[in-house]
């Protein structure tokens, strides 16, 4: 058997596409290392709001960026992400962390030092890595980059199922108005917009099972690890 190169896989999309699930998935069938950027944006939201940082203070979240030590663990307990040596997994989810990592996330100085942090655990292949910029910007040599994406109607009928089982009382059609908006924002933002890399492999999930999506993934590492 040819010996395998464990490779870069870069996952990007929109919101609402599937692609966490489905990046996790991938990284455990293959026994790669697994980083969400998204967890490493809203780390420093978080510790800029520990800090009671105005929004509006640049160099405040920059500083917090460039010294936060960040890292992911696999251990008993499924993914874990580590920020200066304390488990930030769930922490990093609340609502209010992801509304200020919007923000946080436009600032050029926060990016800088989130991309090289990004580039040093990439650094060396056999890692899957999740975001909006991995293919274009962090990691754009990556072997493979797959950019998982599914219709904004198809995006919405998810997300409202999910917060219907949290029990929370929106309507589908408002849950695709946040999302129209959501994309029209991230795709026109000046710094690191959201789009697919040229040479990207563009997965439009409607209609496919988690299951079928990490396959197609999984076949296209495996026809890059034997090149
Ligand atoms: O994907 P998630 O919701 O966890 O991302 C949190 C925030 O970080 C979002 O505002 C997203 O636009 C931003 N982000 C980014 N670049 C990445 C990953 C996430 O700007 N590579």
């Amino acid at each position: 058997m040819t010996p395998r190169r464990p490779v870069t896989v870069a996952i990007d999309g929109p919101a609402g596409s599937g692609k966490s699930t489905v990046s996790k998935q991938v990284a455990r069938q293959l026994g790669y290392a697994y980083v969400d950027t998204g967890a490493m944006y809203r780390a420093v939201a978080l510790l800029g709001m520990r800090a009671g940082l105005a929004q509006e203070d640049r160099a405040g979240f920059a500083a917090q960026a460039a010294q936060a030590r960040m890292e992911f663990r696999v251990t008993e307990a499924g993914q874990r992400f580590l920020v200066n040596g304390e488990d930030c997994t769930e922490a990093v989810r609340d609502p209010a962390v992801g509304a200020r990592s919007s923000p946080v996330s436009a600032i050029p100085e926060v990016r800088q030092h989130l991309t090289a942090a990004q580039q040093r655990l990439a650094a060396g292949g056999g890692v899957v890595m999740e975001g909006r910029d991995i293919g274009t910007v962090v990691c754009p040599a990556a072997e493979v980059k797959v950019f998982v994406t599914a219709t904004p109607p198809e995006r919405a009928r998810r997300r409202y199922l999910e917060l219907q089982a949290k029990g929370k009382d929106v309507t589908e059609a408002e849950v695709l108005a946040e999302i129209t908006e959501r994309d029209r924002r991230d795709s026109s933002r000046e710094v690191a917009p959201l789009r697919m890399a040229e040479d990207a492999h563009e997965l439009v999930t409607d209609g496919l099972s988690i299951e079928e999506v990490v396959g197609r993934i999984i076949d296209l590492v495996r026809e890059a690890e034997a090149r």
